[in-house]
């Protein structure tokens, strides 16, 4: 049933409920979610993104049972996710993390995330979106017009889906040039420290102690 992709272009692969029987990650792979908002109490899962790092992406959307689909039943992605021989390439990892725990049941893990790593080393600003730091540190502009476009579609449009293969394609040259200022710096134990920590914090997330902040000093 999930045998042939409903759409590809070569560099782009959509796949409907689950990743096809096969299709294997060395190493590592990027991974990034679209959803329906930020509350995974609240928003639906829409589609999973992930990437080889080869300038391909395998998308694979997440059909709830109302549109015909099999909703969180996609045990080839589940696997991938949850495989400790995989190590996850993520941009802001608590959230993505947190909405795959809530909504797959699974602990995503081991990650690395390129913001965390960014907030470690590059303190001289503030700017540690994806777009800022694909511009900067790859020369790549990323566009961002479909980040708020609706996920829940049954027909993703082909806009959607080069914006949402975007998020992925880079991670793993950002994640090498991170990695790198990371050892300059000689902050890599301490982020793989906040790495190790990031399925709790998607656990302190979902039971609600993100606001206030359980390190928070505010009352
Ligand atoms: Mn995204």
């Amino acid at each position: 049933m999930n045998a042939s992709p409903a759409s590809s272009d070569g560099a782009i692969t959509l796949h409907r409920n689950d990743l096809p029987d096969g299709l294997t990650f060395n190493g590592s792979v990027a991974v990034d979610t679209e959803t329906m908002g930020l509350k995974p109490h609240r928003d639906r899962l829409c589609l999973v993104q992930l990437s080889a790092g080869d300038g391909t992406a395998h998308l694979v959307q997440i059909i709830p049972p109302s549109l015909g689909g099999k909703g969180y039943d996609c045990p080839n992605l589940k696997k991938v996710l949850a495989d400790p021989a995989i190590t996850k390439i993520m941009h802001f990892a608590r959230f993505d993390v947190a909405i795959l725990q809530h909504a797959l049941g699974i602990t995503v893990t081991p990650t690395v995330c390129t913001k965390i790593a960014a907030r470690l080393v590059r303190t001289f600003t503030d700017r540690h979106g994806l777009a800022a730091l694909c511009r900067d540190m790859l020369g790549v502009e990323l566009s961002k017009q479909q980040q708020t476009s609706d996920w829940g579609a049954k027909d993703l449009k082909p806009e959607q889906l080069a914006y949402a293969a975007s998020d992925v394609l880079y991670l793993h040259a950002l994640w090498a040039k991170m990695d790198a200022l990371l050892e300059r710096e000689g902050r890599r134990e301490l982020a793989q420290a906040c790495f190790d920590f990031l399925p709790a914090r998607a656990r302190l997330d979902i039971l609600g102690y993100e606001d206030p902040d359980i390190f928070s000093h505010r009352a």
